[in-house]
């Protein structure tokens, strides 16, 4: 390859804390089949810190795929994933992040012989965690059993601290008084709620939403996505798969449409919104007006 030529162009994350220029997410040449069926072609992506991507395109182009493939639960055909942790959780400032350590870089390569150690996929899993279209709660257990499921079960933290985190996160959401209810006892704008609590409890690097709201009842939807909205302004990083065009121009500082598993535009979200380059872009915009 030629040198690449210095950078003298503004890039993302000019003009705001020095650190978010710094790639937290970096995805390269991701694939994935089910079958004979090519769902991603070769998926390139990079995300930095406290930045929010909005995943917009149509229906089964890969939007879903490709957040279930950096959370671990698909397992890419090839491709690289990166993942860098920073040296403090900004949104648990003055606590000590889980897991796999701080200020880190993990690169999980798919394409490697014999595929990816089982150790590397978990480590992968332990930085990202997903807020899931239909919440995913567990039925059987509480509102408080569904969050310190994976923090005490799974990364093995002692139990009060993470109780006491978890308390006083479900309080922030409104959700103080149903700690001990059950999620059918729950609206779908409560229990998704839930569903982000139980993400944020996990002290992830990277938080990944499966179309949050579509399952919702309209007059519940403004209440999430308000929620994701004040996370974004937190600083927290995020990938989020949306039909809310609206709610993705205010909220992500860029959009890339995926179309047939590849990535057709990406870029500042006025601009991908309102003067794409893509013919297919436009088609597909234009069908949603
Ligand atoms: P989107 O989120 O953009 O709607 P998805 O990532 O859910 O798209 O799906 C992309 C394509 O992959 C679709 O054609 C879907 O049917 C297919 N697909 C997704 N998951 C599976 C699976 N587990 N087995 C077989 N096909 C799948």
């Amino acid at each position: 390859d030629p040198p690449r030529e210095p950078q003298t162009e503004p890039q993302p994350g000019d003009g705001t804390a020095p650190a978010a220029s710094a790639a937290l997410l970096s995805v390269r040449g991701l694939r994935k089949s089910f079958g004979t069926t090519r769902v991603l072609e070769s998926i390139d992506l990079t995300v930095g810190r406290g930045r929010v991507l909005a995943l917009i395109g149509p229906s089964g182009s890969g939007k879903t795929t490709i957040l279930r493939c950096l959370n671990g639960l698909e397992t890419a055909d090839g491709g690289t994933i990166t993942i860098t942790a920073a040296e403090a959780d900004p949104a648990a400032a003055g606590a000590t992040p889980a897991g796999t350590g701080t200020g880190t870089e993990l690169t999980v390569d798919f394409g490697a012989a014999g595929g990816p150690r089982d150790k590397q996929l978990a480590a992968l899993r332990d930085r990202s965690a997903m807020v899931f279209q239909n919440y995913n709660l567990f039925p059987h257990n509480t509102v408080l059993e569904n969050v310190l499921e994976g923090p005490v079960v799974v990364q093995r933290r002692p139990k009060a601290e993470v109780t006491a985190e978890a308390l006083a996160l479900l309080t922030r959401v409104g959700l103080a008084d149903k700690t001990d209810a059950y999620p059918f006892e729950l609206s779908g704008g409560q229990q998704q709620r839930v569903g982000i609590v139980r993400a944020l409890a996990l002290r992830p690097q990277l938080l990944l939403f499966d179309e949050p709201t579509s399952s919702l009842d309209p007059e519940l939807v403004g209440d999430v996505l308000r929620l994701i909205k004040e996370l974004a302004i937190e600083g927290w990083t995020m990938v989020i798969v949306t039909h809310e065009l609206e709610f993705a121009r205010e909220v992500a500082s860029e959009i890339a449409f995926v179309d047939g598993g590849r990535i057709v535009e990406h870029g500042d979200p006025k601009q991908v919104l309102r003067h794409p380059r893509e013919e297919r872009t436009r088609q597909f915009l234009h069908r949603l007006l």
